[in-house]
């Protein structure tokens, strides 16, 4: 790593890293063709709502919409980051979720365009404040890390199974490099071996992050970290359509919400955390990222009264 510890102008508030897909889901209220998705594009779309400089970096192929890139653009996102191999495809995804909504099979996993990814950061792009490593290789994740030239104030990553399966080495090296690890109850155990959330987030803590962030889907989201825990219920709807995209959308409004401050603490990661659920509880709301690109920041902060009315007490 090749952090300057001297202060150096800060030129970006959130960094994230992602996928740009093409998701197709099936879920009991219907299905999809293909549509825009990606762990990068819901990251971005929810960390929009706060205003900081962000950029994203991600590949895409010559198939990819040239116009939602534009449409991330439009809302703030720096996409010069964003490499386009005009001959190649972009990444596919495809899930089908049981009629519970909180499990899901993946029915397709076409890598494309992220088989070879190899990031490349814009040289404005290597002083974050934060940066957000969504789900992908852990050794991309690392590569990003890699090319910065400050140390961040906090690193978020997020993981999934498929790495713990296939590249489970490679996955602790980078987790041991992170400041928070998001990942659901199931993941957490695998990578944990064990049952219980509260033995697992700290058998993740010994192995590198600081805090642990466990999402339980319909069952909200357990923060851990400086020897505390604090649990944020998922908003009750009455109206779930595809969860796709939830979890990342939740980490995007998280680490949106931690980037407008200096400093962060144990407390405004509360805070944090209720925005990230707030975010994720619209993007369920309708397939794909359709529900993100039509609310605006008055939808959130009515979304987050609504969340302070549902657990509070004296
Ligand atoms: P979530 O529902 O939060 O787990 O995220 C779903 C998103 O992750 C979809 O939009 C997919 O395009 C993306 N995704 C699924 N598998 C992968 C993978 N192996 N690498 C990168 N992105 C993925």
């Amino acid at each position: 790593m090749r952090y300057s510890y001297i202060c150096e102008k800060k030129n970006m508030d959130l960094l994230s890293v992602g996928s740009v897909a093409f998701d197709a889901t099936e879920t009991p209220f219907g299905k999809t063709g293909k549509i825009v998705g990606g762990a990068g594009t819901f990251i971005s779309l929810a960390s929009t709502f706060f205003q900081t400089k962000k950029g994203l970096v991600s590949v895409v192929g010559g198939d990819f919409p040239i116009q939602t890139l534009n449409t991330l653009k439009d809302k703030g996102i720096d996409i010069s980051g964003v490499q386009i191999k005009k001959d190649e495809k972009t990444f596919f995804w495809s899930g089908k979720y049981h009629n519970d909504m909180n499990s899901r099979d993946t029915l397709v996993t076409e890598l494309n365009v992220l088989e070879k990814f190899d990031p490349i950061l814009p040289s404005s792009f290597t002083q974050p404040s934060y940066l957000m490593l969504g789900n992908l290789s852990p050794v991309v994740q690392r590569k990003v890390i890699e090319q910065l030239t400050v140390k961040p104030k906090l690193i978020a990553m997020d993981t999934m199974n498929f790495w713990m399966d296939i590249l489970n080495d490679e996955l602790k090296r980078t987790i041991g490099m992170v400041d928070i690890l998001i990942i659901n109850d199931e993941e957490a155990r695998q990578l944990s071996n064990e049952y219980s959330l509260k033995i697992a987030a700290k058998k993740i803590q010994n192995m590198g992050p600081r805090y642990v962030i466990i999402k339980k889907g319909e069952h909200g989201a357990l923060l851990f970290g400086e020897g505390k825990i604090f649990y944020a219920p998922a908003l009750p709807l009455e109206e779930v359509f595809d969860p796709t995209g939830a979890g990342d959308t939740f980490a995007g409004g998280f680490m949106g919400y931690l980037s407008q401050f200096d400093q962060y603490s144990f407390e405004k990661m509360k805070r944090a955390v209720i925005y990230g659920s707030a975010l994720a509880s619209f993007c369920v709301e309708k397939f794909g990222t359709q529900r993100l690109t039509e609310i605006d920041s008055n939808d959130l902060k009515n979304r987050v009264d609504e969340f302070y009315q549902l657990i509070e007490f004296k």
